[in-house]
């Protein structure tokens, strides 16, 4: 029996037999055993990415913020300009990033729940921009971006692309080397279902050259997200520094879990699970307010203005059990979303319409 029924976007409610691993004693992890399995896990991460031969991926202790920051210090410096799509929360965050780290950027400002578009790239045709920053998934808003229309850009304007798909991992198709991406940024918490704390960066031939550059020329100011050293380190297959080794373990027999099923089989099953949700919350007071829905997660608003998205967080957690996922800041009131990641059932969404049911009786909502 489950104490509590998670739709949050991560963490994620994770396997039996996953959690169980998380229970046991922790290997030495500088053996040649340690080393094979984080191989392997590298080689997965390959696959489930579809990344071009001869790339790499490097595994950050810290969770998936830790790989975006590693990302912009190791990919860019302060002769890039770099163009930031920033239709949420985390979109800001890349932006912040920048901010920090002295690197010239322009945010391409979107409209809540809006798609990117031609006409929002067209200003930036040739103006001397080096690099692309997104979150393939902006999952503060439930937008997925257009792939194709970001690919097309990157390559026409010869850009660093430099992708965040923490959440839209293993839940969308995505395909690293149709897109060219230098580098691509996953994490444990969301669709691979484990504990949070893993993050990685797969770098592309390209991503790793730069990276290398970064470092000759001194660049890297960071000793734990120094990716070159994480890189050498990872040919043999270790980390610079104590890795979180029961996640990687746990990644390790989950991965191989989903390879086995087919990466292609889980984003159908998560497809799935988010279609028969979307079809049937058509018969509630809520509306959806992204133009481009990734399978991870619905973002939905009341339809009355006087119903607080909020407080439909908060009932649903105290009187029901069940965790949807607030928003913050401006969309606190008007905005909640559900996930359909993780351990997830077409029966536990009957439980969450249960619940939805009741407050429609209740006239909560
Ligand atoms: C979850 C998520 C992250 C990582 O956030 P953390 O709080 O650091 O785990 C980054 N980007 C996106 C798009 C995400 O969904």
């Amino acid at each position: 029996m489950k104490k509590f029924y998670n739709f949050a976007v991560g963490p994620v409610t994770i396997d039996e037999d996953i959690l169980k691993i998380g229970a046991e004693q922790i290997p030495y992890f500088r053996t040649e055993e340690f080393s094979c399995l984080i191989k392997e896990n590298e080689q997965l991460v390959l696959k489930a990415l579809n990344a071009p031969k001869n790339s790499r991926v490097v595994f950050i202790t810290g969770s998936g913020t830790a790989s975006m920051e590693a990302a912009v210090v190791n990919i860019f410096n302060f002769n890039d300009k770099v163009l930031v799509v920033k239709g949420g929360s985390f979109g800001a965050r890349f932006s912040q990033l920048c901010d920090i780290y002295n690197i010239s950027h322009t945010d391409i400002n979107l409209e809540m729940g809006h798609q990117i578009t031609e006409q929002d790239l067209q200003p930036f045709e040739n103006k001397g921009y080096t690099g692309f920053l997104v979150n393939i998934n902006e999952t503060s808003t439930g937008v997925l971006y257009n792939h194709k229309l970001i690919t097309d850009f990157c390559k026409r304007n010869k850009l660093k692309l430099v992708v965040d798909a923490i959440s839209s991992f293993l839940a969308d198709k995505f395909n690293m080397e149709e897109m060219n991406a230098c580098a691509v940024i996953a994490g444990s918490q969301k669709a691979m279902a484990l504990h949070p704390g893993l993050s990685f960066i797969a770098l592309n031939e390209q991503g790793i050259e730069i990276v290398k550059e970064n470092k000759k020329n001194g660049f890297i100011k960071t000793l734990y997200f120094d990716l070159e050293n994480a890189l050498l380190n990872g040919e043999r297959g270790q980390t610079p520094f104590t890795p979180a080794v029961s996640i990687l373990i746990q990644l390790n027999k989950q991965f191989n879990k989903l390879n086995k099923e087919g990466f292609d089989k889980i984003i159908e099953r998560t497809n799935n699970i988010a279609t028969d949700f979307r079809n049937r919350i058509k018969n509630f007071p809520f509306k959806i307010t992204s133009q481009s829905l990734s399978n991870a997660v619905t973002p939905l608003s009341p339809l009355d203005k006087n119903v607080s998205a909020h407080k439909i967080f908060e009932i649903l957690k105290d009187e029901y059990n069940i965790f949807v996922c607030p928003n913050g800041g401006e969309y606190k009131n008007i905005l909640f979303r559900v996930g359909h990641i993780g351990s997830l059932t077409i029966k536990d969404n009957d439980v969450l319409f249960e619940a939805l049911n009741d407050l429609l009786k209740r006239k909560i909502i």
